[in-house]
Order: structure tokens, then C-alpha cells, then sequence
């Protein structure tokens, strides 16, 4: 759950004790020889995208390498006391969150995120002046990345002032890793720019991974169905998987940046050389959950507290504590300096946790770890990083991303201009590629299919104006 640039003082966690989880019952028919459109990735950007094709009447089926629906949102309900998101969590702005409403809908508490963060200098508290000089420093950070921004989309690091002071370690930190998983030397000023505000936050209370399982829930989705090859032309396309071939009028491809690049999906022909150019400057950051039982709050912290300290380099971290007033306390990493820590392995992560909560409340809290847990989605080989942040240069490559190749569209967290990065750009640039997919092959079922040789447009219906499919769409026959 990475913070954002403007957001450390307004944020905290406001989870509580965990709700009832219903496991989502893998589907076991035999794979269907066609459809209208085939969605690969059961993410949330492929949830979406095929709920939306559903709910037009049309045939939709998602394959997905893994085990399980989510993607990046998957919830552990087995470890600790309460679920442990390994992804993501919050909901930013729920306001306008499109899952906010669709949560609600299926029964799920929300709990808005709470206020209470704490700065550490060594083993005290920042003072109260303390914490307005690095609030004015962040500040100062953010105003000179927007500054650049409006000018050149250079990195992130070479705008900064070089006067931050002992407040450097900390801003670069909470702007750069504790954001998108990327270093500021590695990080586009215009991408920066361009995020929408993610200020305030919400969470469902069983977590957001069960929230995506239960939304996927009735989809026809192949779990355990790696794609290896897309056939595509401006006509249509077929997609092979490890469980036969499908072929469709459309195909909406929701893998990540990192895996489009990874050459793991073939493409016949090879996707658009300036799509995979934009998506390599699109890559992946690091970002990783140390989860961590606690019982008996050794921490002295408050429920839901959220710190970061005053650091003097990038071996650092981010502190989630007291999570919805259980023992779970979670510590993240990011950037280069994560990467390098998650790649040593479980152990090594787990005594840095536990090595930085020594430096900053002292040696008591050494051996009172009950379980730990930890993530490493560098290594997750369907997903390999944890969301993209566009490096130096590679803003625009955002909207080449969303160009539509004949019958293929790719959709995905990194296609979303501003809302990049979060669960919410994913739901709409999913919802995005199955309205243009639609659009392609004659939108709800019946009507006129568009010519083939025309480019799909993004179609303004929204998902409302679209029938409810009587039941889903598959298997029907
Ligand atoms: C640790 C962490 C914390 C985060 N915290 C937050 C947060 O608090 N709030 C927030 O909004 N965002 C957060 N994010 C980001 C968020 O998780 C992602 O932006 C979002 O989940 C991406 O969804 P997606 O559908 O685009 O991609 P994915 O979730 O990656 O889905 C793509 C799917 O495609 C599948 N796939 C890949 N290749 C193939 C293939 N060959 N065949 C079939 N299937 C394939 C994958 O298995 C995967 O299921 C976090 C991410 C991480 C890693």
C-alpha cells in the first residue's frame, strides 16, 4: 500500500477485525474454442473488463496463469488474525472510487483510513516543529517537481533542491520508493505531475483481494491458464494457452508492463514497436509487505498509527501499526533499495524488519515477532513488480499504451493516465478496453458489429447504460 507524494499527513489505516472470507471456487470446464472477446488476466483491470463484457450479452473468457483471481489484490486470511493484503489495499479516493460503490453492493464493510502519523528521529518522536519543517520541505519537494514538469519530463532527483537538509533521506523516500516503488533518479517528473491526488483512502474490511474474488465471482474465468501466443489482426484474433487455443473477435491483454516486455506472451505479429518502447519506460517499481505479529502492541504505538523516520539513506522503510487495532503490523519497502533486500529472500527481510524496529524503539522489540509473512512481487512471475511509475521521458507512453491494435487492446494499471499504479486506474482502463473491444465487434449483442477495418474509439456508454446480462454470458451452450 504505497503512500503518495502529497498524502503521508493524511493518511493512516483504518482496518478492522476481519469479516467472514469466501474462498473463490476455481471454475473446472473444459476450455471453449471461441468467444467474442478473450480477456487474459483475471487482475482487476480483467475483471472489469469482463463484467463489462458480460453485462453486454456478449461471450467473455478470461484465462489467467495463476491460481487465483486478483492479480496484484490478493488477501491472506490464513496467516495472522485478521486478512493480510499482499497487494494492494486502499481504495484512494473513495469518493470516486469505482469499487467503493460495487463493495458496498456486495456486502462489504468499507473503513475510511484513519489520521495518526508518527515521525521518528532516532528513538524519539519528531517535535511538533520538527514535523512542520519536513512537512514544508516535502513542500518545496513537490513544488519543484511540478515546476520541471510543466517545462521538460526529466527525472525526479535532478529537480530537487539540493538544500533539504536532514529532511532529504525522508523526502526522497516517502516521494520516490514509499510511493511507486521507484527511486527519484528513476522517476518522470510529468508522470508525477500528471497522478491524480490520492489524498484520502478506504479499505474493505475483509480485504481487497476478496473484494476482487468476490467481483470476479460467476465469470467464466481458466484459472492456472498461462496465454503463451496472441494471434491478432484488424479482423480478429485467437489466443493459445497451456489448455488449447480460443478464438475471438477481440482481445484485451491486462498482463503487466513488465510482463508485455518480458516476451513471456508472444505476439503474431509483434505487438507495435512503440507500444513495447512505452511500455519499458513504463516498468514496474518495487514495493513489499514485511507482515509482522506483534502481540502485546511492544511498539507502544496507537491503532492504525503510520510512521516513517527520519533517514540518513535508503535503507528505510514505512510503518503500518496496530492494523485495525490487531497485533498485525506491517513495514513496506520500495525501490532499489527493496528490490535488493526482497531478491536476498524472506529471512533477510524479516531481520531488517526487525533490525530497523530495534534502531527506532529499542532492543526489547528483538524476538517478539509471533509470525511474519512477507511479500516478493519482483519474483511473482505473472505480475514481476509491483506498479509501474514511468521513468524519465516515458509519461507519454501512457496514451500509446491505450492505442488499439486491430482486435487487440491492452488494458492494465500502467494504461491509466493519471490514476496509474492503483487498483482504481486498473478497474477503468479495463472497463476502457472492453467498451472500444465492444465498440469493435457491434457493442451489446445485436447490433450492427463496426467495419473491421475501422479503428475502435473509446465508446462514452457507461457501464449503467449497458443491460444486465440474464445470468453470465458463459458457458451457455
Ligand atoms: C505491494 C503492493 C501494494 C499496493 N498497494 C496499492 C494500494 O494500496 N492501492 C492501490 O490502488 N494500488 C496498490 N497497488 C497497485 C495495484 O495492486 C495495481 O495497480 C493493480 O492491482 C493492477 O491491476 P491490473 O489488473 O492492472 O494488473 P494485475 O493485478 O497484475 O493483473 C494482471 C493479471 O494477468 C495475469 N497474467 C499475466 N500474464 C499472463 C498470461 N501469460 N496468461 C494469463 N494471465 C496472465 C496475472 O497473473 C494477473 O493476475 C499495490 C501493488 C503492490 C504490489
Amino acid at each position: 500500500m504505497p503512500v503518495t507524494r502529497r498524502g503521508f499527513m493524511s493518511l493512516s489505516l483504518g482496518l478492522a477485525a476481519a469479516g467472514p472470507f469466501r474462498p473463490f471456487q476455481a471454475w473446472a470446464a473444459p476450455l471453449p474454442r471461441d468467444a467474442d472477446i478473450v480477456v487474459i488476466g483475471a487482475g482487476a483491470a480483467g475483471i472489469a473488463a469482463a463484467r463489462r463484457i458480460a453485462a453486454a450479452g456478449r461471450k467473455v473468457v478470461v484465462i489467467e496463469a495463476t491460481g487465483q483471481i486478483g492479480g496484484r489484490c490478493q488477501t491472506d486470511s490464513a496467516t495472522f488474525d485478521r486478512p493480510f493484503d499482499r497487494g494492494a489495499w486502499w481504495m484512494y479516493n473513495p469518493d470516486s472510487h469505482p469499487l467503493v460503490k460495487l463493495a458496498r453492493g456486495a456486502g462489504m464493510d468499507i473503513a475510511s483510513a484513519s489520521q495518526g502519523q508518527k515521525i521518528r528521529i532516532g528513538r524519539r518522536n519528531a517535535r511538533a516543529g520538527e514535523a512542520e519543517d519536513f512537512l514544508a520541505t516535502l513542500v518545496r519537494a513537490n513544488r519543484a517537481i511540478d515546476d520541471a514538469a510543466r517545462r521538460s519530463d526529466i527525472a525526479c532527483a535532478a529537480v530537487l533542491p539540493k538544500d533539504l537538509g536532514d529532511w532529504g533521506g525522508a523526502t526522497e523516500f516517502l516521494l520516490g520508493p514509499a510511493s511507486t516503488g521507484k527511486d527519484l533518479k528513476d522517476l518522470s517528473v510529468g508522470d508525477q505531475f500528471r497522478a491524480q491526488h490520492r489524498d484520502a483512502a478506504a479499505a474493505p474490511r475483509q480485504g481487497l483481494g476478496t473484494l476482487i474474488a468476490k467481483l470476479g465471482e460467476g465469470l467464466p474465468v481458466a484459472l492456472s491458464t498461462p496465454a503463451t501466443r496472441v494471434v491478432w489482426s484488424n479482423r480478429d484474433a485467437s489466443v493459445e494457452t497451456s489448455a488449447g487455443t480460443i478464438t475471438a473477435r477481440a482481445v484485451i491483454v491486462t498482463a503487466s508492463t513488465n510482463v508485455l516486455t518480458s516476451g513471456k506472451i508472444k505476439f503474431a505479429p509483434e505487438l507495435p514497436k512503440r507500444q513495447l518502447d512505452a511500455a519499458a519506460k513504463l516498468s514496474l517499481g518495487s514495493y513489499d509487505h514485511i507482515a509482522l505479529d506483534l502481540p502485546g502492541n511492544p511498539l507502544g504505538l496507537s491503532r492504525d498509527d503510520v510512521l516513517m523516520e527520519q533517514s540518513r539513506d535508503n535503507r528505510t522503510a514505512m510503518l503500518y501499526a496496530n492494523i485495525g487495532g490487531s497485533s498485525l503490523c506491517m513495514l513496506d519497502v520500495g525501490g532499489s533499495f527493496g528490490h535488493d533486500l526482497a531478491g536476498q529472500g524472506e529471512t533477510a527481510m524479516v531481520a531488517f524488519a526487525t533490525e530497523w524496529l530495534v534502531k527506532l524503539f529499542g532492543s526489547d522489540i528483538a524476538g517478539i515477532v509471533k509470525r511474519s509473512s512477507v511479500t516478493r512481487w519482483d519474483t511473482a512471475p505473472y505480475v514481476m513488480g509491483a506498479m509501474s511509475a514511468a521513468a524519465p521521458g516515458g509519461q507519454a507512453g501512457r496514451r500509446v499504451l491505450m492505442e488499439p491494435s486491430g482486435a487487440l487492446f491492452l488494458a492494465g494499471e500502467a494504461t491509466h493516465e493519471t490514476l496509474w499504479g492503483t487498483v482504481g486506474g486498473a478497474w477503468e482502463s479495463g472497463e476502457r478496453a472492453a467498451d472500444a473491444a465492444l465498440n469493435r465487434i457491434g457493442g451489446i449483442r445485436g447490433a450492427e458489429p463496426a467495419k473491421p477495418e475501422r479503428p475502435a474509439r473509446r465508446s462514452r456508454a457507461k457501464s449503467d447504460a449497458l443491460p444486465r446480462a440474464p445470468g453470465l454470458a458463459w458457458p451457455r451452450t
